[in-house]
């Protein structure tokens, strides 16, 4: 086959990220539940992210559309202030992290996202935003993982970070048991929010 041809679609998503500290700490705070539930599956550090709006697959030439729109609205509005607090689970099945702070702006943002895309006439899942960060997913024969490892979290508050940056991000780049889960397309700094890059 030649290694040359390029998918025709993508799966895309548009997320933030925290940053490397924030997520050091949680990482830290999850280490009993690691050894303690060895049959999730966890996903990377490097995949953490916080979706504001799923796109799903596009064909690859829909994705330039969505870039000057979505570096214009990085670009007019300021870092948000969040953290990571406590944990939850989405049917028994899927652990997360929850988010604290600015979650009314949170809101908003994830709005004024799905707006844009909606105008460049990209669809996307119009699925209520439920802030989270997800951490694992349990197997089917196992009912109980996630939600005791969602217990575990209940007391953890992580210390407030800028969310500084947009990600436009490329899902399932290489599925199974490749290394890489999502990819950024391109990523925008918010006004006053320039900082290292991870
Ligand atoms: P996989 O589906 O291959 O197990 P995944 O769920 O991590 O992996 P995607 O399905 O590509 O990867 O999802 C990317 C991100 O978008 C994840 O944060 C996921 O929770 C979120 N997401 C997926 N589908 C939807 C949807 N219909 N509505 C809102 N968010 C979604
Ligand atoms: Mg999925």
């Amino acid at each position: 086959m030649n290694e040359q041809i390029q998918p025709a679609t993508l799966r895309v998503f548009i997320a933030l990220a925290p940053p490397d500290d924030a997520k050091e700490e949680l990482a830290r705070e999850l280490r009993p539940a690691y050894e303690a539930y060895p049959r999730m599956r966890w996903n990377r550090i490097e995949d953490w992210h916080i979706t504001l709006a799923f796109l799903g697959e596009l064909p690859v030439t829909t994705v330039p559309l969505l870039r000057g729109p979505l570096a214009d609205l990085a670009a007019g509005r300021p870092p948000l202030h969040l953290s990571l607090r406590g944990g939850g689970h989405f049917d028994e099945r899927v652990l997360w992290s929850g988010i604290d702070g600015d979650v009314e702006g949170l809101h908003l943002l994830a709005d004024e996202v799905r707006a844009v895309v909606q105008e460049c006439g990209v669809a996307y899942a119009h699925r209520p935003l439920r802030p989270h960060l997800t951490l694992a997913r349990s197997r089917r024969n196992d009912p109980s993982s996630a939600v005791e490892a969602a217990a575990g979290l209940s007391a953890f508050t992580g210390s407030p970070w800028p969310a500084a940056r947009l990600h436009l991000v490329g899902s399932n780049f290489s599925r199974g048991p490749g290394p890489i889960r999502y990819r950024d397309i391109e990523a925008w700094d918010f006004a006053g929010g320039a900082r290292p890059a991870g």
